[in-house]
C-alpha cells in the first residue's frame, strides 16, 4: 500500500480532529483497526514505546510555545516495510490546534516479515541523559532543547531510541543549590 503523504491536525487536549485520506491509508498499512473512529481520541493512543510518548509530548509543548514549527526525520516502519518520513509539527496562531504533516521520503519492503518492536532492547552505554527539572537533553555536551536533540541525534529516525537517563543539568543544579 503506497502512502506518499499524511497530516492530521490535534486540538489543546492532544484530540485528533482531522485527519486526512493519508491518515486513514497509513493506518489501514499499519494495522490499526481502530483508525477508522480515530476523531476525538488522544493521539497518543497511537504511539507506541514511553521514551518515545515522552520525546513527542515534549516536542508538542515546545511547538505550542513558539519553537517551532519544527521538521524532522522520522522513521515509521510497519512489518511489511521500512519507512522514512519528514515531519513538520506547527501549531496554528493561537498555539492550541497543532498540525503534523508528513512526507514519504524513501520506502523499502522488507525481504522478511519483521516484529513490531514496541518495546525496544537497551543497549549497553547507549543513554540519552535527560534532565529532570528543565526537559533539556545532553547532546555532545551541551544541553539542549528537545528539538535541537532530536534534529541532532535524529532520534525518530532510529528504529530504536535510546533509553532516556534522568538526570541533572549543572545549570538546574545550581538554581537547586542556592534555592
Ligand atoms: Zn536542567
Amino acid at each position: 500500500m503506497n502512502v506518499e503523504t499524511l497530516s492530521y491536525a490535534v486540538d489543546d487536549q492532544d484530540r485528533l480532529i482531522r485527519v486526512d485520506e493519508g491518515f486513514y491509508r497509513f493506518a489501514a498499512a499499519n494495522g490499526w483497526d481502530s483508525a477508522g473512529d480515530c476523531l476525538g481520541r488522544v493521539l497518543w493512543n497511537f504511539v507506541a514505546g514511553h521514551d518515545v510518548l515522552k520525546l513527542q509530548r515534549l516536542l508538542l509543548r515546545r511547538v505550542r510555545e513558539g519553537a517551532g514549527p519544527v521538521e524532522l526525520p522520522f522513521r515509521c516502519d510497519s512489518p511489511e516495510v521500512r519507512r522514512e518520513m519528514d515531519i513538520k509539527i506547527a501549531a496554528d496562531r493561537s498555539g492550541r490546534v497543532v498540525l503534523f504533516s508528513a512526507k514519504l521520503r524513501t520506502a523499502r519492503e522488507w525481504k522478511e516479515p519483521q516484529p513490531l518492536l514496541n518495546a525496544r532492547a537497551r543497549r549497553g552505554g547507549d543513554f540519552l541523559p535527560m534532565c529532570a527539572w528543565c526537559d533539556r537533553f545532553l547532546v555532545h555536551g551541551e544541553w539542549v532543547e528537545v528539538e535541537v536533540a532530536a534534529r541532532q541525534l535524529e532520534l525518530f529516525r532510529r528504529a530504536e531510541m535510546p533509553p532516556l537517563d534522568h538526570s541533572i543539568c549543572p545549570a538546574c543544579a545550581g538554581t537547586l543549590q542556592t534555592a
